[in-house]
């Protein structure tokens, strides 16, 4: 075993403990109110697309973050499905979003029958690298009457989609005068990024919509869920409507105005979330901690980096993340399996979306700085329960 495999091994087991057997990535906590609100849903027998806890939920999110409007969906994947429509893309238009993100990203464009077009990350935030992208729609694209359109294609690029990684904020302000410029919507993957704020602003709340997932692995869970965040009530009116098949509201009939969408999260669901949301400002303290503990000890080991909250941000640490100095797939997974032998389940950033065979045509710009943190990023266990408070 080489130094830095030992200096690895030695910084985890110094910030986790020994694993006994096994410190997974990411785990969910049910310490609260979850038995109760979900027994309470049970015994109403509204366990489905009526009942209160949908409600509840959607107001908590909306307090949280600051969103005047929140519509519950079933999962991560569908809110951005929505987004996106109500967005305005098509089939046929381009949507810019980053090559380093989560699978989920380029399908919700896809399911749109738009085609994504990737964009380079930025060293220090890990999303879409604002500068990056104005320079390359100076060649790429030609603005007009009917918006902008990629040069090389002809097509529409109707949207960018900034997504805050493993819950550091992208550079918004930055962002939304590229977006400004080249007037292209922005609707936010804020998947990962539920309580991260970028100069106080809840991440989410900038574009014109914003999606947030309550997968297992993120930093609450319904189960599975998402949800969609926008300052327009007419918009919030109409993401709720497609939602929920696009029926009118009637006593007993069934009219309903348009092809529509079964994306309602379930109440039994909902319950579980109310009960996550009210230890979130917990979890979140604990999740804190822990970034701080792997800062100060990545701090002395040489070769590793700890990535820290990028500037007027704050990061609600989803997954910690460590970045070679060195960028080399080889490293990289020598550690990766080093680690998960010994029972710390660690994992590299996703495969780059334009290497996946369904993508690999799509349009992308140079991807300088993805490749890189490609080779060079590992996500460390993240679960509140293991910090040491
Ligand atoms: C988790 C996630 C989603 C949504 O995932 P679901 O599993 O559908 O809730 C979307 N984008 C990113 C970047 C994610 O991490």
């Amino acid at each position: 075993m080489d130094q830095l495999e030992q200096d690895f091994l030695h910084g985890l087991k110094t910030v986790l403990g020994l694993p006994n057997p096994f410190v997974p990535l990411h785990e969910p906590e049910f310490m609260g109110n979850e038995w109760e609100l979900v027994k309470d849903c049970l015994d109403s027998t509204f366990v489905s697309s009526v009942g209160k806890y949908v409600d509840h939920f959607e107001v908590m999110l909306a307090e949280y973050t600051g969103a005047k409007y929140v519509v519950a969906v079933v999962n991560g994947t569908a809110a951005l499905h929505i987004a996106l429509l109500l967005a305005g893309v098509r089939p046929g238009d381009e949507v810019l979003i980053p090559a380093l993100s989560f699978v989920a990203t380029a399908n919700a464009v896809a399911h749109c029958g738009a085609i994504p077009h990737f964009i380079d990350s930025e060293f220090k935030t890990l999303g879409i690298d604002p500068h990056a992208l104005s320079d390359y729609l100076k060649h790429c694209s030609l603005s007009s009457s009917e918006g902008l359109t990629n040069r090389f294609t002809g097509r529409r690029i109707a949207a960018v989609v900034p997504m805050h990684t493993y819950g550091h904020p992208v550079d918004m302000v930055s962002l939304l005068d590229v977006a400004d410029r080249y007037d292209l919507t922005v609707v936010e993957d804020a998947a990962e990024s539920l309580d991260s704020r970028y100069q106080g602003q809840h991440t989410g709340t900038f574009g014109l919509l914003g999606t947030l997932s309550f997968n297992g692995n993120k930093v609450i869970t319904t189960g599975g869920g998402g949800a969609i965040l926008t300052n327009d009530a007419e918009l919030a009116r109409q993401a709720k409507h497609w939602t929920t098949t696009a029926k009118q509201p009637h006593r007993w009939e069934f009219f309903h105005d348009a092809v529509a969408w079964n994306y309602r999260l379930p109440n039994l669901n909902a319950a579980l979330g109310c009960a996550q949301m009210e230890q979130l400002p917990d979890f979140l303290r604990r999740k804190r901690l822990l970034a701080q503990q792997y800062e100060k000890v990545f701090k002395d080991i040489d070769g590793i980096d700890f990535v820290v909250e990028p500037p007027n941000s704050q990061s609600n640490y989803w997954l910690n993340t460590l970045r070679l100095n060195q960028p080399s797939f080889e490293m990289r997974d020598r550690l990766l399996t080093a680690a998960n032998e010994v029972g710390y389940q660690c994992r590299p950033t996703w495969t780059l979306l334009h290497k996946l065979p369904m993508y690999a045509d799509c349009p992308r710009a140079p991807l300088p700085i993805a490749e890189q943190l490609e080779a060079s990023l590992i996500n460390v266990p993240s679960s509140a329960k293991v910090a040491l408070v």
